[in-house]
């Protein structure tokens, strides 16, 4: 058994070599990108009238102010603005030569063909050529996940198509003679199948791709069948149960009997403690122990973070600060364990009502895990921690 860290340094260590592909920008959503977006151009292009009013020089102490010509955003000024004079403007229009100050309309009068300052403006009410944005500008990096605003800042610089990492494949195969999957009756002694259901919604939440491969019993023969195949059609393979101690956890054996190099197959971790970890060449394999809420924990701690590698991204998990607000303890410290809480509002945690490790619906109580580190018996009420949001 090694401790967690060591799983992860071992994770960390693995080299990924994702792929690129070019995708629309409307298609771009959760993608990560692939190249950095340097801007050939000035944001704004032009000095750009922030407010509906009049354009004039600040410096012009005219009691009233001819208005020389009407400037719609889109069209460009024809001429420039002298002493005694304004042009009327639009947001977004271009700012005539001249005129340093747009006077927003609320403060003004209109008359005869005049324009007269009724009260103050304080503000310029100009966005200036270049000033969010000079060319030449690195407006976004490669590697980082386009949100929405990423997708507004592409299509700002002009650009419909762009480069982002491609969706890593997924296999996912359930074993275990128990299982039944939902929509079927159960038989006495059976139960239904959450993990694939479970595993597949967090693959899907990174971005990834599923290619599920159904249930297997606890056979060997029919086990190393659905796993090769998976390997042939995926870039990692995420198998539930079938990792313990017991007569039919036959999972470690038939990997390393299809040449799957494995580096380690036992973690000081709660729940998850048989969780296994291997590689075929570039292929990445887990073996997780069928118990939902390890399984659930052992994706996020171990797999979601290699799997966004596999695609580019240096995932790093979210995590709200906290206080305890009732005692967590704990008997055994030979683990590090991640504990279901619930974190309120204004920042008090909880630990939910927890039996377990086949205790799911705890889970939906939950909405963060805390890590209780190898060693530590209790967290008390009262102390600060920080909480790994799920
Ligand atoms: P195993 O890791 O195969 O020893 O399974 C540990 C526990 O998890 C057993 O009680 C199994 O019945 C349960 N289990 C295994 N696979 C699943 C699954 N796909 N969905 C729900 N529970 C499962
Ligand atoms: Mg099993």
């Amino acid at each position: 058994m090694i401790p967690i860290e060591e799983a992860e340094k071992i994770l960390n260590n693995i080299t990924c070599r994702p792929e690129t592909e070019e995708v629309p920008l409307m298609d771009s959503l959760g993608r990560v990108l692939a190249q950095d977006i340097v801007s050939g151009m000035s944001m704004p292009p032009f000095n750009k009238s922030a407010m509906d009013g009049y354009a004039l020089s600040s410096s012009d102490s005219s009691k009233k102010f001819k208005i020389v010509e009407v400037i719609a955003a889109g069209s460009v000024p024809s001429r420039k603005i002298n002493k005694g004079e304004c042009a009327k403007i639009m947001t977004g229009a271009m700012v005539p030569q001249g005129a340093d100050q747009v006077i927003k309309i609320e403060v003004t009068e209109e008359k005869d063909g005049y324009m007269i300052v009724t009260d103050e403006d304080k503000n310029v009410n100009i966005c200036y050529l270049g000033e969010d944005v000079k060319p030449g500008d690195m407006v976004l990096k490669s590697g980082c996940v386009i949100r929405p605003p990423e997708v507004g800042i592409i299509a700002s610089m002009g650009l419909d198509r762009l480069k982002v990492y491609k969706k890593t494949i997924v296999g996912i195969i359930t074993t275990g003679s128990e299982i039944k999957e939902p929509g079927q009756k159960l038989e006495s002694g059976q139960i239904y199948n959450s993990n694939a259901y479970s595993i597949s919604a967090q693959v899907l939440q990174t971005g990834a791709q599923v290619k599920y491969a159904g249930i297997v019993g606890d056979d060997i023969e029919s086990i190393g069948r659905e796993i090769e195949n998976l390997l042939s059609e995926t870039q990692m393979v995420l198998i539930s149960g079938g990792v313990s101690m017991g007569d039919y956890d036959y999972v470690p054996q038939i990997l390393k009997s299809l040449g799957v190099q494995l580096h380690f197959d036992k973690v000081a971790i709660q729940p998850g403690k048989p969780t296994v970890f291997g590689t075929r060449a570039d292929l990445l394999i887990f073996g997780m122990p069928g118990n939902p809420v390890s399984t659930f924990t052992i994706f996020e701690v171990f797999v979601k973070p290699v799997l966004y590698k596999t695609m580019g991204f240096t995932y790093t998990p979210p995590v709200v600060k906290g206080i305890m607000s009732k005692d967590f303890k704990r008997k055994r410290t030979v683990r590090t364990a991640y504990v279901p809480v619930r974190c309120n509002r204004v920042g008090e945690v909880e630990p939910v009502e927890y039996h377990g490790s086949a205790h799911l619906s705890a889970l939906s109580e939950a909405n963060g895990l805390l890590k209780v580190p190898r060693g530590v018996r209790e967290v008390l009420k009262g102390s600060t921690v920080y909480v790994r949001q799920i």
